[in-house]
């Protein structure tokens, strides 16, 4: 794979980095795991004069979590490390298995994350568990710190709302509520090692009856952008979440979603499949509430 001539800078340092996105603003592009931004360089599609890698910044790496703040996921946390972190694992299996289920074990090893996510490709394994958990993205830049709601991150395919200044610093996932669910589903049409055909989060919220509070649902690879299946969340509310009612919402996703056909799937297969796999989260996140 030949590569174009680039600059590479490796800075010490997230203060360092925003120095350099500053200096070298236009002509810059951060480098994560490189898994996708690779692709794209030795595509031609991208023609960065200097790459900025952010592998060696310490404070990157960080994952850490306590019941009332939630997780925070650093950077340069590898999907590898989201897979199999102990506390992950314990608390939020669904980022756990959406991270186990993105490309390759090779890849995993390099890949972060949140490379994931700023790639913003409307079928990345990981951004519909996060958009379900309502999460928000830390960006930095000369300028300071702000926090991104996920549901204001992406703007379009490949497309985040990120300033070419920013580096997205970590991800924020709220503490898991009491009485909640969770659910990742995602069918490609190779093996398990390929990029989703549609991929589907839930979470779900109820109260001491059973009754659902809250439901975000998130659909991938169906619209530009991971989309909210806001017509089925309405639904859901103020409802019991039986095998019924989980198929009529799994119905009403389906009228949420606006695929198209490419060489995955056809759009007809795929609202089909949106359908199906909301209609399991749902049924999934509901036995994980313990009601
Ligand atoms: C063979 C193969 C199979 C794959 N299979 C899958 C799959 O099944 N599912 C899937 O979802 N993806 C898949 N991918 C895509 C890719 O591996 C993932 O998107 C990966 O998580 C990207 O992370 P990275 O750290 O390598 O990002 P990078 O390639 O380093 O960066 C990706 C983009 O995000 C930007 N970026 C990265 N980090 C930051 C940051 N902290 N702040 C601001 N911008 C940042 C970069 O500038 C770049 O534009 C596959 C890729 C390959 C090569």
């Amino acid at each position: 794979m030949s590569l174009p001539k680039f600059t590479y800078l490796a800075p010490a340092s997230l203060e360092e980095a925003c120095n350099l996105l500053g200096k070298y603003q236009g002509k810059i592009r951060i480098k994560a795991g490189g898994t996708d931004l690779m692709v794209r360089l030795a595509q031609r599609a991208l023609k960065p004069e200097y790459i900025v890698g952010i592998r060696q910044i310490p404070e990157l790496a960080t994952i850490s979590f306590n019941p009332e703040e939630g997780l925070r996921l650093g950077a340069m946390a590898l999907l590898y490390d989201v897979a199999c972190n102990p506390i992950i694992q314990e608390h939020y299996p669904m980022l756990a298995r959406a991270a186990k289920s993105t490309a390759t074990v090779q890849i995993r090893n390099m890949g972060t994350v949140m490379g994931n996510i700023c790639n913003a490709s409307p079928s990345a394994d990981n951004s519909p568990t996060l958009v379900a958990m309502n999460a928000t993205i830390v960006a930095v830049s000369p300028a300071g710190e702000r926090k991104i709601p996920i549901d204001e991150f992406f703007l379009g395919p490949g497309r985040s709302a990120l300033e070419p200044m920013e580096i997205a610093k970590e991800i924020l996932v709220p503490a898991p509520l009491p009485r909640s669910g969770v659910s990742y589903q995602k069918i490609s049409p190779r093996s398990k090692v390929d990029i989703a055909a549609v991929n589907v989060g839930a979470m779900v919220v109820v109260d001491e009856q059973g009754t659902c509070q809250q439901a975000r649902i998130c659909l991938g690879a169906v619209g530009p952008v991971p989309l909210r299946a806001s017509t089925a969340e309405e639904f859901l509310q103020g409802k019991v979440i039986t095998d019924e009612v989980a198929e009529q919402a799994g119905a009403l996703a389906g009228t949420d979603a606006s695929p198209i056909s490419d060489v995955r799937a056809s759009k007809e297969y795929r609202r089909l499949m949106v359908i199906i796999l909301t209609k399991r989260a749902l049924l999934e996140a509901r036995h994980g509430t313990s009601i």
